[in-house]
């Protein structure tokens, strides 16, 4: 499989060679040539295990990986030791458990993608990453010095995907003081050699600034062989598709369907990586009808599917909710799916991207059948609040005594509006409640149940520094620890 950019950069790489790279050099994201098809696959497929489908749909993308190698790499990151945290009727080996929440005349199941290290769906991807570049950097003889911005999941998914790995450091920012107490510790409490907190005196968009100031400062990232993990990284796109199939093969055999029959997918969004592995596996020819974008009052997305306008917020128009991860100004996976819009047409595609860079704005409602177009591909969108939120946990938890994070609920939201009578409607779990404990208590009036691994977490010695918002200093401190 080779790889271009969907701005028309394209010196026919293979997969390990643009992994460890961001963006293409012309700006654009990295998308394979063609996609592969699946659709005769999916019966051979339907009694693998996660980490035999892993392999599977993995090898179709990463084929200038040694077979045995490929197979080892999924067998070390997808083990029922990394996917414990389960619910207590969950199996931890099945990684990805489907618990069917209503089957009547309308279908509702939930898809946990939550029982990694960090309790949130950045760890399906992030740990196949980890074990990714630790076997590419040795091939290469090569080190890798991770540098993020972190509000939250991101950062942790990282840490705990790369801590122990020889060949790799990170280096993470993180707003002082501003994250909430359990995703401190939950960072702040690795006591690995390799892994760096900086907490920074300043706001997430402090961070974020001094990220993208150091990876524009060429010079110093390749002195000092910086990369980064984040969401627009192809292998975390591919490594997302193989739940899509799982949770498809899975709702056909629990509800005794054929293969062939249609799923639809209900998508707690931000970045738009989640979402657009679902919109890649359907491309692959997996049998799914729609696909729902389902944001908070951060409704860039929403707006979007809606009215053919994509507006970016300014960092100001964005709003701190409930479900923070899902805080985004603009997608920054949308311009995969653009791309496919425009039948991979790379010169509308880098014209469109350009001109947005400028104007935060691209119109896709001067084709007057945009709406047509985006019902094509499957995609239709969503948008609650607070109140929402705490509505849908709280009934939830009522029907079908099962507690879900805010994040969740912003799923349960879009399918419940999406839902019909022939179409079973799978909501993708982001994260686990006791992440959010503040929103759960406001909705329940009581806190979830904590594993045990977390019980203390807050009270645990911490492993951080505090910088000042400076670039200059947090560049003086990733070349003293290099
Ligand atoms: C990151 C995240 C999302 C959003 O996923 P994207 O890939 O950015 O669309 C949703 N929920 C949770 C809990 C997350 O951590």
């Amino acid at each position: 499989m080779k790889y271009y950019s969907t701005r028309g950069f394209d010196k026919n790489e293979s997969f390990t060679d643009i992994i460890l790279e961001g963006l293409a050099p012309d700006g654009g994201l990295y998308m394979p040539k063609t996609y592969p098809n699946i659709i005769n696959k999916l019966n051979l497929w339907q009694d693998l295990t996660y980490n035999e489908l892993a392999f599977e749909v993995l090898q179709l993308f990463c084929d200038d990986i040694p077979t045995q190698d490929l197979k080892d790499i999924c067998d070390r990151t997808y083990t029922a030791n990394t996917y414990k945290y389960t619910r207590s009727n969950e199996a931890a080996h099945e990684i990805t458990p489907l618990t069917i929440l209503e089957h009547s005349n309308k279908t509702l199941c939930l898809l946990a993608l939550s029982n990694g290290p960090t309790l949130a769906f950045k760890d399906m991807a992030m740990q196949f990453l980890g074990n990714l570049f630790d076997y590419v950097l040795d091939k290469k003889q090569q080190k890798l010095n991770i540098l993020g911005a972190t509000s939250g999941d991101t950062g942790s998914a990282a840490e705990y995907a790369m801590r122990n790995k020889d060949n790799i450091k990170v280096f993470m920012l993180s707003p002082h003081n501003k994250m909430s107490p359990f995703q401190q510790a939950q960072m702040f409490s690795l006591m690995d050699k390799n892994i760096f907190n900086i907490a920074i005196e300043g706001f997430f968009d402090n961070c974020q600034d001094i990220v993208k100031a150091v990876s524009n400062d060429r010079e110093f990232k390749t002195i000092n062989q910086i990369g980064t993990v984040n969401s627009i990284n192809w292998a975390r796109i591919v490594a997302q598709i193989v739940y899509y199939v799982k949770g498809y093969l899975n709702a056909i055999k629990q509800l005794n369907l054929k293969i062939g029959d249609k799923v639809s997918f209900s998508v707690p969004s931000g970045n738009f990586g989640n979402i657009c592995a679902g919109h890649i596996a359907k491309q692959m020819g997996l049998p799914i009808d729609k696909l729902i974008a389902c944001t908070n009052e951060n409704d860039v997305l929403d707006i979007t599917f809606k009215t053919g306008k994509y507006i970016a917020r300014s960092e100001k128009q964005t709003e701190q909710t409930s479900s923070p991860s899902m805080d985004i100004s603009k997608a920054s996976n949308f311009e995969r799916f653009v791309f496919d819009y425009n039948k991979q047409n790379t010169a509308k595609t880098k014209q469109q991207f350009e001109e947005f860079s400028k104007t935060n704005y691209i119109d896709f409602s001067i084709n007057q059948d945009y709406i047509e177009n985006f019902d094509k591909f499957g995609f239709v969108s969503s948008k609650s609040t607070h109140a929402h939120r705490l509505d849908i946990i709280r009934d939830v938890y009522k029907r079908y005594n099962i507690i879900i994070d805010p994040h969740t609920a912003d799923g349960v939201k879009g399918a419940r509006e999406y839902m019909n009578d022939n179409i079973p409607m799978i909501v993708l779990e982001t994260a686990q409640a006791s992440k959010f404990e503040s929103v759960i208590q406001s909705a329940l009036g009581f806190i979830p149940q904590r594993h045990s691994d977390f019980m203390e977490i807050e009270n645990k010695a911490k492993n951080l520094t505090v910088l000042d918002n400076d670039l200059d200093k947090v560049k003086g401190f990733i070349q003293k620890y290099v």
